[in-house]
């Protein structure tokens, strides 16, 4: 099965990947709290507001390259030019001067263009002689310039609220000279961990007891998000246990996130619960793993309820949560996230009928993008996730890949 493997998903019983994903961010409605932080904190944060430019960037025409600055009408077209050298403009110290007609001003990156000059010359193609600059023939007018306002035109919006700001962001709020940004408060998730079986850590493991480990990794999964969150601990299986939590949780968050007791048989115990404290649908995914999940609301808060195998949080956290969380936060728009081709290394077992997530590492591999899965599948395998650098994405109709055939994945860069 070589073509289907690499095709986008067709619909299917349950609910989709994709159809789960749009009715969570259809839902969800954005945090409206603002405030005003300086410029590098907001590194993260989501941006309130337009940032409208408050002049050009450049300020002015400037050169883009260390050459010669001269009027375009002083080049002869078909010989040398000889211009006499009356000046030099360095970046912050311009040239006052005017450049006229067979003159030329030495130009440094950065500096002003001078009055009367339209076109820089690089410097490694002139010679210089006692005050004379031979220009070749073959320039062109305006060459190695930048234009005033070419980069960002006063009163333009620089940037879009909703924009998540990073690295390029910080550096454009700052050559505008601002300050101060404002932007969206931050969102504040609660998260617990359900099951009897769960021991924190510091505890001894008594006869049937496993360590509970996702709160560890919601616990990276969301601080990497920069929001602010709220450990809740573990919470047995008890319902006036989970009751109290979720009622608390729902209180102080805008959004809570459970690990645990949604599969079947467990869930009906957590409905009674929900049905009493909000509205919760528990949905049936076509995929795999993290086929069982709940999404609603309790009180004011937005819940999530994921899976409770290791690897089925991570799946759903990040194909789900994470985009709803950033919709929350406020920004907008989120955007879809790529899925890219490589060729399987190895071939892959499935059956026909469910969206499957596996882990793999891929690498060039003979100037190729080649992926290969990470051992045991396992949907409790934690390792296979650490071990990988993406997920291998085979869609709903995909009837299992042979070695070579061509695989969608989706990097964890920028995911986890
Ligand atoms: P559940 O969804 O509650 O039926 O849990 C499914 C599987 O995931 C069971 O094997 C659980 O023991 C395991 N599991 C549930 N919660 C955790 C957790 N917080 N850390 C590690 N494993 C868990
Ligand atoms: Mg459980």
């Amino acid at each position: 099965m070589t073509d289907t493997c690499a095709t986008p998903a067709a619909e299917n019983r349950a609910l989709s990947a994709a159809q789960a994903r749009q009715r969570m961010l259809d839902e969800v409605v954005p945090i409206t709290g603002h405030e005003f932080v300086p410029v590098r904190s907001a590194l993260g944060r989501i941006l309130a507001a337009d940032i409208i430019a408050p002049y050009d960037v450049p300020a002015h025409d400037n050169s883009a390259m260390d050459g010669y600055a001269v009027h375009f009408s002083s080049l002869a077209a078909e010989d040398e030019s000889r211009l006499t050298v009356v000046g030099t403009a360095f970046a912050g110290n311009a040239f006052s001067g005017l450049v006229g007609q067979g003159q030329a001003v030495r130009i440094m990156t950065g500096a002003v263009l001078p009055a009367g000059a339209d076109t820089v010359v690089v410097q490694e193609v002139t010679r210089q002689e006692e005050g004379i600059v031979v220009i070749p023939p073959g320039q062109r007018l305006g060459q190695n310039t930048r234009r005033a306002g070419e980069d960002l035109a006063r009163g333009c919006v620089a940037l879009p609220a909703g924009k998540r700001i990073g690295p390029a962001e910080l550096g454009l709020i700052a050559s505008l000279g601002i300050a101060e940004v404002e932007v969206k408060r931050r969102l504040r998730v609660a998260f617990f961990s359900t099951g009897d079986e769960l021991a924190s850590l510091g505890m001894p493991l008594a006869p049937g007891q496993i360590y509970d480990s996702n709160r560890y990794t919601l616990h990276g999964l969301l601080n990497g998000l920069g929001v602010d969150v709220i450990d809740m601990g573990v919470v047995p299986d008890h319902p006036d246990a989970l009751e109290a939590t979720l009622s608390e949780a729902a209180g102080i968050a805008d959004a809570i996130i459970t690990t645990g007791g949604v599969s079947v048989g467990e869930a009906d115990f957590i409905k009674e619960i929900l049905d009493k404290l909000g509205e919760v649908r528990f949905w049936k995914l076509n995929i795999k793993p993290g086929r069982p999940m709940a999404f609603g609301k309790v009180g004011q808060a937005w819940l999530f309820g994921l899976p409770g195998n290791p690897v089925a949080v991570m799946v759903s956290y990040t194909q789900f949560a994470l985009d709803a969380l950033h919709r929350l936060s406020g920004m907008d728009p989120v955007p879809e996230r790529p899925l890219l081709e490589a060729q399987s290394a190895n071939a892959i077992r499935k059956q026909p009928g469910r969206r499957e997530f596996l882990r793999g590492t891929v690498a060039v591999v003979d100037d190729r993008w080649q992926v290969r899965t990470t051992g045991n599948q396992g949907s409790g395998v934690l390792r296979s996730v650490s071990e990988a650098n993406c997920f291998v994405v085979l869609p709903e109709t995909c009837a299992g890949i042979d070695a070579g055939d061509m695989v969608q994945i989706q990097l964890f860069e920028g995911l986890i």
